[in-house]
């Protein structure tokens, strides 16, 4: 069979992404590759599509047990005969899957490094065909990332350790040189081809927003959400806690999920979200690394995060299976401090000598700059982050809050010198706070006790409102006009530039329009199944939905491994007939046809007049 053929059989998919194509055939010549691909980009198909047209095993290296579960469901759900061997499963179970693969009952099996150089596994891989080795999350051989496996290290001898060699293949979401490099020297990559694919995510909506009460903008979301599925991040342990019991306390299912609460609640909250028991995760960022769920349709930020890696993984885990979704990050300036305090508790745990943790602190830091910058940019978000990576694209995406929220120059230049002159009569000596309300001419004992109340400055910015004062400072400091102090006792200062707020040049400010930001911010978020479809299919993947989760409940599987919400909006809007145009829906092969298509078909058409 042909790879395109295959392609259609037992995935359902009529063309292959970016990159996909490239990498198969290159592996189909017997060429090792290295595939980096963003999250969701599709990397799995790279290596299942030519395992199954390659005569031997393909053996799947993974690091993570959770994510070797759900691809072997998913494969099996395609009609593909594949297993995993790991902890997970019990002795005699683990040598029962040993015996069924040396019979060759498996086309694919995806093994835990550390069981490679194990006596058992290597009896059984000495006399077995093995025609690829694939190696998942390659960056896990380097000492350079977050994530370094010293098992991983054990790859190229196991690999040298075959009769003959097999063809290998790496994957991995991570770009960076010394990661690149490490992974081809330390897997011993045969001239690999190397295959980058762009780190857009085409359909994810960002979004950031500076609410006065993150919780209400929360509740907000779900209200106009509520048959979605997402993952809230809080930086704290506790603040996962109290998220998680608001939510629930408002009739929403929720779970939750931090390195603080046992295995066995862990297990089993993380598995309440993936079967759609609990839709929404409250977690810190241990949640994630391997969550494979396709139907993601949001993560929101409750925090900002540390820096703008962490956030595009995080941010990724949403809409892996191609649909729109939205990543929402909720920003307070007290993020970049309670950042910075992590961060330097994060550093004095480790064993670096002073000049590495100087360096490693500073480095940590820089990231954490450029973090807080997404945050208060008024340029397009995708390019900020693309940019970040290196990659250069256009610098207007439309597709993200800056993008769709006009900016207009606003005259601040009366403003602006109050707060210079305001700043100047108070000698320097006082916070944003009293400066503020002093220009407003508050009634207020501390105006009176520091003097600001007799101040020619009090009173002079009566008209203009508390937030935009503070905005217009914000801009000041921001650009260099004055200077807000770092000590705990923030003061603002004069700086060189303060002056020029008196030249012959206005000072204008860029801010958002303030009516249309407000609706562009609700009202055209992408990720809504309902926005994409008219309300009458709507109603019929609603039904679809329903029937999906019944059948995954029967079988014990999550849901999106039956089918993932694209397959079912596009059978809501292609709505079958009969068999063969069940084919024709994006996701339906073979093998799910003939398991689940009398169903589906039976229900579309009593909906259908
Ligand atoms: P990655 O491992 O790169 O994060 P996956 O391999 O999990 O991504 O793929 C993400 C999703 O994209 C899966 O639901 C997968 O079925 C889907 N997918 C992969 N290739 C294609 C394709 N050629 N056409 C349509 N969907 C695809
Ligand atoms: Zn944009």
């Amino acid at each position: 069979m042909e790879k395109k053929e295959i392609l259609k059989k037992y995935f359902g998919y009529d063309t292959f992404r970016e990159g996909q194509e490239e990498l198969i055939d290159a592996l189909l010549g017997k060429k090792d590759v290295f595939g980096i691909m963003p999250t969701g980009a599709g990397k799995s198909l790279c290596y299942q599509v030519p395992a199954l047209m390659l005569d031997g095993i393909t053996l799947v290296v993974s690091p993570l047990i959770s994510l070797m579960k759900d691809q072997v469901g998913t494969l099996n759900q395609a009609g593909v005969h594949a297993a995993y061997l790991n902890s997970s499963l019990s002795a005699g179970q683990y040598r029962r899957a040993l015996e069924l693969a040396g019979e060759g009952r498996y086309k694919m099996i995806y093994v835990a490094p550390e069981r490679l150089l194990t006596e058992e596994f290597l009896r059984f891989a000495l006399q077995a065909d093995i025609s690829m080795v694939t190696v998942d999350e390659a960056h896990c051989v380097s000492q350079w990332g977050q994530d370094f496996r010293p098992s991983y290290l054990k790859i190229a001898e196991f690999i040298r350790a075959l009769p003959a060699r097999p063809v290998v293949a790496a994957f991995t979401a991570t770009a960076t040189r010394e990661v690149k490099e490490d992974v081809v020297a330390a897997l011993d990559l045969q001239n690999p081809v190397m295959v980058t694919t762009g780190f857009d995510r085409k359909n994810l909506f960002y979004k950031v927003s500076t609410p006065k009460d993150k919780f209400a903008e929360v509740m907000a979301y779900l209200t106009e959400h509520p048959t979605e599925s997402g993952i809230i991040y809080c930086l704290a342990r506790k603040t996962v806690e109290e998220v998680c019991e608001r939510l629930r306390a408002r009739g929403i299912a929720a779970t939750r999920y931090h390195a603080g609460l046992s295995d066995a609640e862990r297990r089993k909250n993380q598995d309440d979200f993936l079967y759609d028991v609990s839709p929404v995760m409250v977690a810190t960022n241990a949640f994630g690394m391997g969550i494979d769920k396709s139907n993601v349709r949001f993560v929101i930020h409750y925090n900002m995060p540390k820096n703008i890696e962490s956030y595009y993984q995080e941010a990724g885990r949403a809409g892996r299976d191609g649909e729109e979704a939205n990543c929402i990050l909720l920003y307070a300036p007290q993020d970049v401090r309670l950042n910075q305090f992590l961060i330097e508790r994060e550093t004095e745990n480790d064993t670096f000598t002073g000049e590495e943790r100087a360096l490693i602190l500073e480095r940590d830091k820089e990231r954490l700059k450029q973090m807080a910058y997404y945050c208060v940019t008024n340029e397009c978000l995708r390019d900020f982050v693309l940019r970040y990576f290196g990659e250069y694209t256009t610098n207007y995406c439309g597709k993200c809050s800056n993008c769709l929220t006009e900016f207009e120059d606003i005259d601040v230049t009366e403003t602006a010198r109050a707060i210079v002159e305001c700043v100047k009569d108070s000698r320097q000596r006082f916070g944003m706070t009293v400066i503020t309300d002093t220009l407003r001419g508050s009634q207020s004992a501390k105006l009176r006790q520091n003097g600001m109340a007799l101040s020619k400055c009090f009173g002079r910015l009566s008209a203009v409102p508390v937030y935009r004062i503070r905005q217009v400072m914000q801009f000041l400091s921001n650009n260099g006009y004055v200077l807000v102090t770092d000590d705990s006792y923030p003061v603002v200062k004069l700086t060189e530039k303060s002056a020029e707020v008196f030249g012959d040049t206005l000072v204008l400010m860029k801010a958002a329009k303030e009516q249309k930001a407000k609706t562009q911010a609700s009202g055209r978020n992408a990720g809504n199944a309902k926005e994409a479809l008219p309300d009458t299919d709507y109603g019929l993947f609603e039904e679809l939905r329903k029937l999906r989760l019944e059948i995954a409940r029967a079988e014990q599987v999550p849901p999106y491994i039956v089918f993932s919400d694209k397959s079912l909006r596009d059978m809501s809007a292609k709505k079958p007939r009969n068999r063969t145009e069940f084919l024709g829906v994006n996701g339906v092969g073979e093998n799910k046809c003939r398991r689940y298509g009398e169903q589906f078909l039976a229900l579309i058409q009593k909906y259908t007049p």
